[in-house]
């Protein structure tokens, strides 16, 4: 009965810690090990690389994301290596993308990703008027909701935004704050956007993870040098002992 209450007394003061679940297959795996909610009123915007602050995380502590996607081949790759670890990520969808394959945006989600948002086809939205921009932004949350829940809407499930290019300005951020709309940046990312293989990646990556030491890490799951060193970083990450946090909606 003490054993019970002392649980129950556990579970109240830490709701949004999640004993990492057993991995089925997989007695290494790297699993998820909590999960923590935001919204926009606390983390209006998050990633060092481009805001003051970012996710409340601790020392060797990682959330995933991946942008651009889904795209045929390389997407399916990705959530194949994070299944296997019972890794959970958040991916920023392109509206044309989850238009044209939308059942590997579902399976995103059904995989108990996070799915948000990165723009309908990747402009430059700041060098844009804030209508046309705003315009954009609802395009592509309108064709992710649709693909992924079969809802054509512009208030989305998951209100995550990722801007193209990192290219926000002042006008558009305070629009996104007054939306709800939680703004990501990145703490750290190897590059992927340049060419260069997969072993090449998987060095940059864990060095520069080693020097900041916590963070929300960049990735884009349209890209097949990325799709292939995933496996292995994953198994690197855990043999190093970092920890992975997933990052849902409040
Ligand atoms: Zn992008």
């Amino acid at each position: 009965m003490t054993r019970i209450f002392a649980l129950a007394i556990a579970a109240l003061v830490a709701p949004s810690w999640v004993v990492a679940a057993p991995c089925p297959g997989n007695p290494q795996a790297l699993g998820t090990e909590r999960v923590i909610e935001i919204d926009a009123k606390t983390t209006p915007r998050v990633g060092r690389k481009q805001f003051p602050s970012t996710l409340p995380l601790g020392a060797k502590e990682l959330v995933l994301t991946f942008d651009d996607g889904p795209w045929p081949g390389t997407t399916s790759k990705v959530l194949d290596a994070l299944k296997s670890e019972c890794v959970r990520a958040t991916f920023f969808l392109l509206g044309r993308n989850a238009a044209a394959h939308p059942q590997l945006a579902r399976r995103a989600l059904s995989e108990r990703h996070t799915v948000g948002h990165h723009s309908y086809s990747h402009p430059i939205l700041s060098r844009m008027s804030l209508a046309k921009a705003e315009g954009e932004i609802d395009r592509g949350i309108a064709a992710d909701e649709f693909a992924v829940y079969g809802e054509r809407r512009t208030k989305p499930a998951t209100p995550f935004f990722r801007f193209p290019g990192f290219a926000a300005n002042e006008t558009l951020l305070a629009r996104m704050s007054e939306r709800g709309l939680v703004v990501f940046g990145a703490d750290v990312w190897a590059g992927d956007w340049v060419q260069m293989g997969p072993e090449q990646e998987l060095r940059l990556i864990l060095r520069r993870i080693e020097q900041v030491g916590r963070g929300i890490v960049l990735f884009h799951d349209t890209k097949g040098q990325t799709a292939q060193m995933i496996p292995a970083f994953l198994r690197e990450l855990k043999k190093r002992g970092y920890r992975i946090v997933h990052v849902v909606p409040k």
